[in-house]
């Protein structure tokens, strides 16, 4: 007879809230201070909900980053994707740090040249450059991303209408893997767009080339996707090379690298299962370093890195409304912040954590946000202790696009905090009130008075 397997015996404590099909249990500690200050504190000051960032996640990410990169290669530049987190003392500290600008629309094109940065060093993507737009690129010598052959054919029209050169590079797609592939912004790769771009801006002479860009997806989890990105553009650098013996400035690989965040359906948290940004730098500099440069064309390497620079560092902190029952049985939370403020609650499972003791029990919970509509969900299913009436949650790994594509429906935006390094907490927004909403409207003359109709009504 073939021997059993042994196993030691385990005695273990029945615990609520241990795995169940939707994972574990969250939350094992609370989370009452975020870098030394009192999350009990900031609500007090600010009002709940308030998104608060921490300076010093932000500025040890970043140069993490930058490490990353250029212990592998020689010239790295990272550029601030504004879309990504534009409020501008957010901005200003990856600028302190030595950060480009990188934005996609004229106003975000404004703002970095209030914020102070040189016009050269705010590169300019996207696919809706107005005519405004593109003459204040070429003016401040801004590299100017093009997009598609319109805006190509636009540019060499203003090129000699105001007889300048413009510093341009062309977006590539192309098939790195990954599908749906991103083939709606700029020229693909594959098929010979991206050559038709280059062949045409190198024999209209209008425009300088100094440069190949993509951004091949937004929270990519390959690494090996950007090898062959790196790759692909870098087989466009070396052809331009030998076609026209034209070297390019630079190799633009966009953003797009994953935050720690925890994607809907996925079984384990993103803080395990990302790759990390060593992993992206050594995927994407081998890419460039063995395809065949010399070493004085070397090109610059620009890296667009939103989201990853910038989730970690933001908090939301909100408060409980109302606790309920659903028809089913299953408990409910009603917070005071919904996906109004929070959009990533659409495809994140954003990890939530009491900012108060708790017992060990825990409970499956629904969370909802205050707003008049159903899709309002910020956890469809959260393993959480009871939650009483203005008890306060920290919602963590919220720094990336929500305070850009927070939307006003029924409640105002909330005021947003800097955690300084300097143990002050600093107000960077201020909450909206009413008169931010109605600061746009105007009231026709025969509207302004609606006394005779009540009267009329009675
Ligand atoms: C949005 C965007 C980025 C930043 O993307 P992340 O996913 O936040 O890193 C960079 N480059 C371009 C062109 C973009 O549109």
């Amino acid at each position: 007879m073939k021997k059993q397997l042994y196993e030691r015996p385990l005695i273990q404590r029945i615990n609520t809230g241990l795995m169940n099909k939707f994972g574990t249990k969250t939350e094992y500690a609370p989370t009452s201070h975020i870098d030394g200050f009192a999350v009990k504190d900031l609500i007090k000051e600010f009002g709940s909900p308030v998104f608060v960032l921490s300076e010093q996640t932000i500025r040890n990410t970043y140069r993490e980053a930058v490490r990353a990169f250029k212990t592998r290669y020689p010239r790295v530049q990272f550029a601030w994707s504004y879309k990504t987190n534009y409020i501008n003392a957010v901005c200003n500290i990856f600028h302190q740090e030595g950060s480009w600008a990188e934005v996609v629309s004229g106003f975000e094109y404004q703002k970095a040249i209030n914020n102070g940065v040189p016009g050269h060093n705010i590169i300019f993507n996207g696919p809706d450059k107005t005519d405004e737009d593109l003459r204040a690129a070429i003016t401040n010598n801004s590299p100017i991303h093009i997009d598609h052959l319109d805006e190509l054919y636009r540019l060499t029209e203003l090129a000699e209408e105001m007889n300048k050169r413009p510093n341009v590079a062309i977006r590539v797609n192309m098939d790195t893997g990954i599908y749906p592939m991103w083939d709606r912004f700029g020229f693909n790769y594959e098929n010979g767009q991206a050559w038709d771009a280059i062949n045409k801006i190198m024999l209209g002479e209008r425009l300088e080339l100094i440069g190949v860009h993509c951004h091949i997806g937004t929270f990519m989890l390959s690494p090996q996707a950007y090898a062959t990105a790196a790759f692909k553009l870098s087989d466009l650098a070396l052809g331009i090379k030998k076609k026209y013996n034209k070297t390019l400035q630079y190799i633009d690989m966009g953003g797009g690298f994953a935050s720690k965040n925890t994607l809907k359906g996925s079984y384990l948290p993103g803080t395990d299962t990302v790759p990390t940004i060593d992993q992206f730098a050594e995927a994407i500099t081998t890419a460039i370093l063995n395809a065949g440069f010399i070493e004085k064309d070397l090109p610059l390497l620009i890296l667009e890195t939103g989201r990853a620079l910038i989730d970690e560092a933001g908090y939301l902190l909100g408060s409980v409304i109302a606790n309920k029952r659903l028809s089913d049985g299953r408990r409910a939370s009603i917070m005071d912040f919904g996906v109004n403020i929070l959009f990533t609650a659409f495809w994140y499972d954003h990890k939530i954590s009491p900012a108060q003791e708790f017992s060990s029990y825990t409970e499956d919970t629904v969370m909802y946000g205050p707003l008049c509509m159903n899709i309002d969900v910020v956890r469809s299913n959260v393993t959480l202790p009871p939650l009483k009436k203005d008890d306060h949650v920290v919602v963590h790994t919220v720094g990336a696009y929500n305070m850009t594509q927070w939307m006003q429906f029924i409640a105002m935006r909330p005021s947003v905090v800097l955690l300084g390094i300097d143990g002050k907490a600093h107000l960077i927004r201020s909450k909206e009130g009413l008169e931010n909403i109605e600061m746009n409207e105007v009231m026709p003359e025969f509207l302004k008075n609606h006394q005779l109709s009540v009267a009329n009504a009675k």
